[in-house]
């Protein structure tokens, strides 16, 4: 856990959250403020402040955290209708939270190129 965190005070239960999945090492919960009808943050237990700053050791971590993305997703009704990840990444990556977190957006039609 890092300090002055704000999604590691949520997995500890310090500040609380709308969950939707957790298991030992991955957490989901509802964006607060959603971008779209289903807006779940999916992130790992483990402190990573962005996805670049995973390593080797990270792999299977990742690697888990997108295939129950994708079961999260399943389960919203979202799998045949499609849907949208994103991570934000840094400044102008747009991320204002430093804890990788996936955002998974579904249930209304997404444009391209984002904001
Ligand atoms: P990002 O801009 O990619 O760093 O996304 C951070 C996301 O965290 C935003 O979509 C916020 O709405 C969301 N967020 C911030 N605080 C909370 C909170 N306490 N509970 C749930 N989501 C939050
Ligand atoms: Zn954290």
């Amino acid at each position: 856990m890092a300090e002055d965190c704000l999604f590691c005070k949520i997995i500890a239960g310090e500040i609380p959250s709308n969950k939707v999945y957790e298991d030992d090492s991955v957490y989901a919960f509802h964006d607060i403020n959603p971008a779209a009808p289903v807006h779940i943050l999916v992130i790992p237990k483990k402190h990573l402040s962005a996805v670049n700053a995973a390593s080797e050791e990270d792999q299977a971590l990742l690697g888990h955290l997108l295939l129950k993305a994708n079961d999260i997703a399943a389960e919203q009704g979202l799998a045949d209708e499609g849907f949208r990840y994103v991570i934000n990444t840094g400044d102008k990556g747009g991320q204002t939270v430093y804890h990788l977190h996936l955002h998974i957006l579904g249930s209304r039609q997404m444009t391209w190129p984002p904001g």
